[in-house]
């Protein structure tokens, strides 16, 4: 478990963290989703012990990082933002390497090396030099070493950078594996992952925490309208495009029509804008029915994680403005 309480960070002037509190149990992922120069890194760099907050106070499995660091890394696992570089190395002797440094007994090292290999998906890079590897395939040997311990806390800092889509497949399906067992925190500036990933999401902007939520809450809290896409056919006297806009216009809770004629004068495809938890049985589908316009098709479309991230952002930055 990780237990995150008052972090702030300051580099000379630069306050690059404020006030930033969270827990993360086993069982957990949690996604730091901001963009570039949010303090992610730094506050994942805090977290691992590689850098001291200024105030504040990291607990990992109950260990305080600033009392006993050489205990609370024991059962840590990171991917740093820059997979660090041997060269020289083999991926099997950099696994070995670094299982070795993390305290992994000696005679169980190989046998432990062997098995990340295979949860990465790495094996045909065993005896490649590191210096050799693309960005993608030294990615997944950078989350091979964060758990080759098999930490009980993992710290993955933009572990899908530079991985195509089916690598960021099996990527997904390696943390769905590692779950059960582990409390997980990672960094993207990329909603997809989040939204994947199906996590709780912490967002951070300029150092602090904008709002903690779910994927799902996050579509709800942000999404300003619905869009619902349908397609109606007219069973009663010809209608015109005017007189469709007008009937469903009038609709409670609509707040903008778009209607679109097909080949066919009699079946017309509509988009509707609604305000949020707009329920189509309550008033429309009952007005459908009394001007006998049968429903063809009816479709919800939510807002996409990526006009949800421009809009916090953009809040931000408005907000930012005003202070000034
Ligand atoms: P992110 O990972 O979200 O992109 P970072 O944590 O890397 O953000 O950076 C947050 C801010 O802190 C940036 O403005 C960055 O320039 C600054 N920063 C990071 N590390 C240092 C450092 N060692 N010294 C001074 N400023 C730093
Ligand atoms: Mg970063």
């Amino acid at each position: 478990m990780v237990v995150v309480e008052n972090i702030s960070k300051r580099f000379g002037s630069l306050e690059v963290l404020e006030n930033v509190n969270f827990r993360v149990e086993k069982g957990e992922v949690l996604t730091l989703l901001g963009p570039n120069g949010a303090g992610k890194s730094t506050l994942m760099r805090i977290l691992t012990g590689i850098l001291l907050p200024s105030t504040g106070v990291v607990w990992i499995d109950g260990v305080r990082m600033d009392v006993d660091p050489v205990q609370a890394k024991r059962h840590l696992g990171y991917l740093p933002e820059q997979t660090p570089l041997y060269p020289e190395l083999t991926v099997e002797e950099y696994l070995c390497f670094v299982a070795a440094a993390k305290g992994v007994e000696p005679a169980k090292q190989k046998e432990r090396v062997r098995e990340v290999i295979h949860h990465c998906d790495i094996e045909e890079y065993r005896n490649r030099r590191m210096g050799t590897l693309s960005k993608g395939t030294l990615r997944r040997v950078g989350i091979a070493q964060a758990i080759v311990n098999d930490p009980s806390v993992l710290i993955l800092d933009e572990p899908t950078s530079g991985l195509d889509p089916s690598q960021a497949l099996s990527f997904r399906e390696l943390i769905s594996a590692l779950r059960p067992h582990t409390a997980i925190v990672l960094s993207t500036h990329l909603m997809a992952d989040a939204s994947q990933l199906g996590t709780r999401v912490l967002f951070i902007h300029k150092g602090r925490i904008l709002l903690e939520d779910t994927v799902e809450g996050l579509k709800r809290r942000f999404a300003e309208r619905d869009v619902y896409q349908l397609k109606i056919r007219v069973k009663g006297e010809r209608e015109t495009e005017d007189s469709i806009l007008k009937v469903l216009s009038g609709i409670e809770g609509v707040q903008e029509v778009k209607v679109s004629p097909l080949a066919d004068p009699f079946v017309w495809d509509l988009i509707i804008f609604t305000f949020p938890d707009w329920n189509p049985t309550r008033s429309f589908l009952p007005l459908l029915g009394s001007r006998n316009w049968e429903l063809i098709e009816l479709q919800q479309k939510t807002m996409s994680l990526e006009e949800v991230f421009a809009q916090i952002t953009a809040r931000t930055q408005e907000v930012g403005t005003k202070d000034r």
